[in-house]
């Protein structure tokens, strides 16, 4: 039991500690790293006669009167102390209580007469100035002559996330007490100290009293620096033991097969219907080599929308497949799996009827396992997995069930990663005796620190240019209540099919329900929203709630609008029983609908290249990734994607900011990042920021970039030098307070 662990209620009045309770801190520990959210710059002092409402001001001056009295309205006490400058200005200071003894404190020094420095924010009551609760210090009593109180005032002054009840300043007095009596013995230092010195940062001890206590500017500054370099550095250093372990472990070698024997990946490769891009075979040639050899691969490969991923993963699964392993494609929804296992099976053509008669020699079988299946295809596609007749197995996360067992994993590759946890990576990476390989894909870009922060235990592989041939998507925003510009919209819809091309109608939601609710919660027996899985929730301090459209009701709408009469229109939606949603999907894939009505279920990887025309309705509901990828459903083909932003946002939300965006550029990593700068950086790392014991309090993951790119180098070290972290116990104990019940601090953007 140090000091750090020891209970608030000991150190402090047990009702002060009680307070802290709302805001987190329990024990002293916990109380040293509640850090100030900013701080106040003190300014000279403030002149009684010039003060204004709402500054947080300083001023000097001598005690004139001080009463006591009940409340009227409520229970309690006030005292009003009356105080004067040098020119005869007068301000009152005020201060509640519950009880008259709570308040003798204040009644035994602030005497007529005595004289010191008044802290606090003006406020303006009945037409008077004054201070409420304000801190103050007392010439010649606060152990203070007027000197040192000047110094005192003249430092910066922290701001604490507070609250009523527990206002900034008590949290100040509280620390000071703490502090007061801290020795740096009692504070260890995750920092190993070569690091610290490398990189010229403060000690843990010498920081704390400057995070809280700063003379000036710059000590704060610095002791900032130095917390948020341990943040980096701790979460890093988890990072890189967690892939040295996994690179420690030894994986299959899938070697590709020499030209004078070929299989199924260069038959593949015959015919394919295009050239790969320079990006495409940059990497291709990495990961080829990387599974030819016995260290796992733990890849991830980014691509804006439409780069062409899926095409360099399949290339990577069928050289497994030629080398007698397996590989598995997990995409993130039902829908996305199943068009997965279908364009994997169309791209393969006669190569992916293995053990049918008449397919070719080398060839092998395509199963799909989702969560959806009958009976008997499960049946099925498990003896295919098991037995190794299918070389690839397409499916949901259901493939992680425990009942699925494959005759040679030899390669897991994960689509659109932001939908997929770090345990789920883990339940994979651990499968069978030896490691399988790791491909992670994603489509929203993210940002090199980002990537080093959220995947930081996975190398980076980037396809920066899309192929060729493709027309740039045009994203234009229409304003809901304009009903020209909307009759445009139809109008421009029903062109684009009877140019011979398809249009998807996108809703935040699935029916009327009067609530607004996002769209198909609970709708799949998967456990995931493939339906405005982040739609809603996002603009909750924005203008009041609206209703938004619904697919059911946009659909009788369309059907009925003269615009579009004759056209084919079917909705899509989560809720839809899979053998439907499949059925819906490929009669619009088949050009047998026109017009898709649909939630954010095309999300993902859906691929229809005769799509042209996306119009996404509430629009302003949407996040921006999620905006980019619905409109990279459009113009995958010749004809050049047009996305119609509806939107109500009002000019310069951060709604209307969003959009745009999106309007100005197609370019996915440009996006990510006005994204995170228009997030709240708590958004960045989900919930990490809050409560207890959270993680990262200080660090941005967007500004700190030299920070955890520092961090990281020295974590990698560190790891390298001691795999098992055996002499930084310190570090190791940071970590697990780090992780401690927030392991997903790690798992999503
Ligand atoms: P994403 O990176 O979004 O997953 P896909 O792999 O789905 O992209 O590819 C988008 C479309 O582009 C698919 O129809 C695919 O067949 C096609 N494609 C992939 N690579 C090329 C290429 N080099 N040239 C032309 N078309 C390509
Ligand atoms: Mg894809």
């Amino acid at each position: 039991m140090t000091y750090l662990d020891t209970a608030l209620g000991r150190v402090l009045t047990p009702r002060v500690a009680k307070l802290f309770d709302a805001l987190g801190p329990r024990t002293v520990g916990e109380l040293l790293r509640y850090y100030p959210r900013r701080y106040q710059e003190p300014g000279a002092l403030t002149d009684i006669g010039l003060l204004e409402p709402g500054g947080h001001v300083t001023v000097l001056a001598r005690v004139l009167s001080a009463t006591i009295r009940p409340m009227r309205a409520r229970h309690g006490f006030i005292m009003s102390v009356m105080v004067g400058g040098d020119r005869g200005e007068t301000l009152e200071l005020t201060f509640f209580a519950k009880s008259r003894g709570a308040l003798r404190v204040h009644e035994s020094r602030l005497v007529p007469g005595s004289q010191g420095l008044f802290t606090g924010v003006v406020d303006e009551y009945r037409g008077s100035r004054q201070l409420m609760h304000p801190d103050y210090q007392l010439y010649g009593m606060d152990g203070a002559d007027e000197a040192s109180a000047l110094e005192r005032a003249s430092r910066p002054i922290p701001v604490y996330g507070a609250t009523a009840k527990l206002p900034t300043w008590r949290i100040a007095a509280s620390m000071e007490i703490v502090l007061g009596t801290l020795r740096s013995g009692e504070v260890p230092d995750p920092l190993p100290d070569p690091v610290r010195r490398r990189r010229g940062l403060l000690g843990l001890y010498e920081a704390l009293r400057f995070i809280h206590q700063p003379a000036d500017e710059g000590q704060w500054r610095s002791a900032r620096r130095r917390f948020r370099f341990e943040e980096a550095l701790v979460l890093q250093t988890e990072l890189a033991r967690r892939r040295a372990s996994v690179l420690a472990r030894h994986a299959v070698a899938w070697p590709q097969r020499p030209a004078d024997r070929p299989g199924i990946l260069a038959a593949f490769e015959e015919r394919l219907p295009f050239r790969l891009t320079a990006g495409q075979e940059a990497v291709g040639h990495q990961l080829s080599d990387e599974l030819a050899g016995g260290v796992p691969m733990l890849r991830l490969l980014q691509g804006d929308v439409g780069s062409g991923k899926t095409v360099v993963a399949l290339r990577a699964m069928l050289q497994v497949v030629d080398a007698g392993g397996q590989a598995a494609l997990l995409a993130p929804t039902e829908v996305l799996a199943v068009q997965h296992a279908r364009s994997i099976r169309s791209l393969l053509g006669d190569l992916a009827e293995g053990c049918y008669l008449g397919a070719p020699e080398a060839s092998t079988r395509v199963a799909l396992l989702t969560g959806s299946l009958n009976a008997k295809d499960r049946r099925q596609a498990l003896l295919d997995a098991a037995s190794g007749a299918a070389g690839i197995v397409v499916g949901t996360h259901a493939l992680l069930g425990d009942s699925v067992q494959f005759a040679q994993l030899g390669l897991v590759v994960v689509d659109e990663q932001h939908r997929f946890g770090v345990e789920q990576r883990d339940a994979l990476r651990t499968r069978g005796d030896a490691q399988p390989h790791v491909l992670v894909m994603t489509a929203t870009p993210i940002p090199r620190t980002v990537a080093m922060t959220v995947f930081g235990d996975l190398a980076v592989s980037t396809l920066t240019e899309l192929p060729a041939g493709r027309a740039p998507s045009l994203t234009h925003i229409v304003p809901a209540d304009n009903p020209v510009w909307m009759a445009r919209v139809w109008d421009r819809v029903r062109e684009e099919v009877d140019a011979g091309r398809r249009a998807y109608v996108v809703c935040a939601r699935i029916r009327v329900t009067g609530h607004d609710l996002p769209a198909g919660s609970g709708g799949d027996d998967e456990g995931f929203d493939d339906d405005g899985a982040d739609t809603v929730a996002l603009d909750q301090a924005g203008p009041a709630p609206r209703e938004l459209r619904a697919v059911e009701e946009v659909l009788a709408e369309l059907e009925s609008m003269p615009a579009l009469a004759g056209l084919r229109i079917a909705a899509l939606h989560g809720q839809l029983a899979a053998a439907e949603k499949d059925a819906v999907m490929t009669a619009f894939a088949a050009g047998e609908l026109d017009v898709l009505v649909a939630t954010t279920v095309i999300e993902v990887g859906v691929d229809v290249p005769q799509a042209s025309t996306m119009v996404i309705l509430d629009a302003d509901r949407f996040g921006i990734s999620q905006l980019h990828q619905l409109r990279g459903r459009v113009g995958r083909g010749a004809a050049p994607g047009i996305a119609l932003l509806v939107s109500s946002a009002a000019q310069g939300s951060v709604a209307a900011q969003r959009l745009e965006a999106l309007a100005a550029t197609t370019d996915g990593f440009a996006l990510a990042t006005k994204d995170l700068e228009l997030r709240r950086e708590g958004d960045v790392l989900g919930g990490a920021q809050s409560g207890r014991s959270s993680s990262l309090r200080l660090l941005r993951v967007l500004q700190d970039a030299d920070i955890i790119e520092q961090a990281r180098d020295d974590a990698v070290a560190i790891v390298e030098g001691d795999p098992d972290l055996a002499s930084h116990p310190v570090l190791v104990d940071a970590i697990a307070e780090a992780l401690r019940g927030r392991e997903e601090f790690i798992d999503r953007v």
